[in-house]
């Protein structure tokens, strides 16, 4: 019969192309997942160490894929990235995050708003273009946009790369390191911004605390000497990944700026980060 014919088949096929076909068909899906209103973001707020109120939040892309269920950035990102479909993700990321950022700014809030961005992005050479575009569209200012790009797209030290952040940063959009002291130790970059935040990564900032094992107290000298030399530099600091009150404590007993993690909020729904918006302001 035909069923038993395929489950044959099935048989037949080595794990790998069923892997493959799986994700030939998470790409075909992905393409269309703009356009069925599948992509989203969520908000995870940044916090002010110092008074701990909401100082800045980040948009991450979420996907929830009719054919397969709830599907990681880890995995859908770099698929966009390789698969030529980033540039038009990173679009309706920045569309969306300006959009959304423009309108808590007219309720009163007065938050910045950061993307993430693909190396991908700055290879056509269009991108200070389309991200003025998608400002003067949504009526934003360029001082509430922050991009967040990471050490290895600095590094790769093109002409043209530099010449787009430049261009950005002219107009007021600020910059952030992501995951800063996983990439290259070579910092001249840094002094190519007018401006600009170390987000530290999570795995420095996890396990912190100064009291417990060595590999903690490697991890508190390395987050307090990023700290140390951010503010030299005249930078700001944000460390990622807070999961508990004993390292947030560390982290504000260092004088880091900013921070962000489950332990403060996770990334949640543009509803509920004007819940927390609205809750802050009631305290
Ligand atoms: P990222 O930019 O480093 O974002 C931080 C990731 O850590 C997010 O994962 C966030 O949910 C997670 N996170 C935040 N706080 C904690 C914590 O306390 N503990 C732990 N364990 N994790 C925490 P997410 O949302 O899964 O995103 C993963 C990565 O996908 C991002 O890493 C970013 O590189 C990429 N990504 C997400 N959205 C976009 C986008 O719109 N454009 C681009 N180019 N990349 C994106
Ligand atoms: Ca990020
Ligand atoms: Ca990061
Ligand atoms: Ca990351």
């Amino acid at each position: 019969s035909k069923l038993s014919r395929k489950n044959a088949a099935l048989l037949y096929q080595p794990q790998w192309q069923d892997e493959h076909r799986k994700k030939l068909e998470m790409i075909q899906s992905l393409r269309s997942a703009i356009d069925r209103n599948e992509l989203f973001l969520a908000y995870q707020p940044k916090y002010d160490l110092a008074s701990l109120a909401i100082n800045g939040v980040e948009a991450l892309a979420r996907w929830q894929s009719k054919e397969f269920g709830w599907v990681s950035p880890a995995v859908f990102i770099p698929l966009a990235e390789e698969n030529g479909l980033i540039d038009d993700l990173g679009l309706f990321v920045l569309k969306q995050a300006c959009k959304d950022c423009k309108h808590w700014l007219e309720k009163g809030y007065d938050i910045p708003v950061s993307v993430n961005l693909s190396a991908a992005q700055l290879s056509s050479g269009m991108l200070p273009e389309h991200v003025f575009g998608i400002l003067a569209a949504s009526g934003l200012s360029p001082q509430y946009l922050e991009l967040e790009i990471t050490e290895s797209m600095l590094m790769q030290d093109q002409q043209a790369i530099d010449s787009q952040i430049e261009t950005l940063n002219e107009k007021g959009i600020s910059f952030a390191i992501d995951d800063f002291g996983t990439g290259y130790s070579n910092l001249h970059y840094l002094s190519r911004f007018k401006a600009a935040t170390l987000k530290i990564d999570q795995s420095f900032v996890r396990q912190l605390d100064e009291s417990a094992d060595n590999y903690s107290l490697k991890n508190y000298s390395l987050v307090k000497g990023i700290v140390v030399l951010a503010k030299t530099l005249g930078l700001t600091t944000v460390a990622e990944g807070v999961e508990d009150k004993n390292t947030l404590n560390t982290l504000r007993a260092i004088n880091c700026d900013s921070a962000q993690g489950y332990f403060l909020s996770k990334p949640v729904t543009l509803e509920d980060f004007y819940v927390a918006l609205q809750n802050q302001d009631s305290e």
